[in-house]
């Protein structure tokens, strides 16, 4: 079994498309997982949507979906993702806005659990230290989770009498899973923000018990084009380019 697991696509469905190419150029995939926010950002939510429906997703929420679907406010949000949020309200038709809406928090998949966030804050927590790995292995009942919403690389393992280590991982990093019980974060495939403009996944095989971290060129300048055409920020557009 083959899963590309994608996190953070935000409307970009150059990105999206490309790593999910990437991910299927060798052999078939099996399944895409993917850890929340679908959309907001970028320029196409629709497409993404649909996309990630025809290959019949399992997805969780983040952030921006519960903002686009009208379950959270945007008031938490800085004003550049507020009003790419409140943009993409607009751009969504009713059944698009249900999908969203109907995304759960968590989710099960054989050993692994699916989140944005963290288990303690499913939607909001950016889990980056080993306190916050502590507490998200507290409440992981599988031996493996799954995270985004930082739009970065890494995996955490937790050690006995240790605190949880981070380690970060690029291009082509592959990593055995054990007995250990680990958090993954694939990167963001839509908006990546480690300095590394390619866009960004994780392929997970079964049969070798391994997942392996890419990246991916993709059309930046189409994806900023379109941003620019729909008036998006400024920001948002630009950091594409930088990976930031
Ligand atoms: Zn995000």
């Amino acid at each position: 079994m083959r899963i590309a697991i994608v996190s953070d696509a935000h409307s970009n469905i150059e990105g999206l498309t490309a790593v999910l190419r990437h991910a299927e150029a060798g052999a078939p995939l099996d399944g895409v997982w993917c850890l929340g926010d679908l959309v907001g950002y970028g320029p196409d939510p629709g497409a993404v949507i649909a996309e990630l429906r025809r290959r019949h997703v399992t997805a969780v929420a983040g952030n921006h979906d519960r903002a686009v679907a009208g379950l959270m406010d945007v008031d938490e949000f800085n004003p550049a993702a507020a009003s790419a949020a409140l943009w993409t309200r607009e751009q969504l038709s009713v059944y698009e806005r249900e999908f969203v809406a109907g995304l759960p928090l968590t989710h099960v998949a054989s050993d692994f659990t699916l989140v944005h966030g963290s288990l303690r804050d499913p939607v909001w927590e950016y889990l980056l230290s080993p306190e916050q790995a502590d507490a998200h292995f507290a409440l992981q009942t599988t031996r493996y989770g799954l995270i985004g919403h930082s739009h970065l690389t890494f995996w955490v393992e937790e050690r006995p009498h240790a605190a949880p280590a981070f380690h970060r991982a690029d291009d082509g990093r592959t990593l055995e899973l054990g007995e250990r019980r680990l958090i993954l974060n694939p990167g963001s495939c839509g908006q990546p923000r480690d300095g590394d403009p390619r866009a960004a996944y994780l392929l997970y095989d079964d049969a070798a018990a391994a997942v392996i971290w890419r990246r991916v060129e993709y059309d930046v300048a189409a994806t900023q084009r379109k941003m620019r055409d729909a008036r998006l920020h400024p920001w948002l557009i630009e950091r594409l380019a930088l990976g930031e």
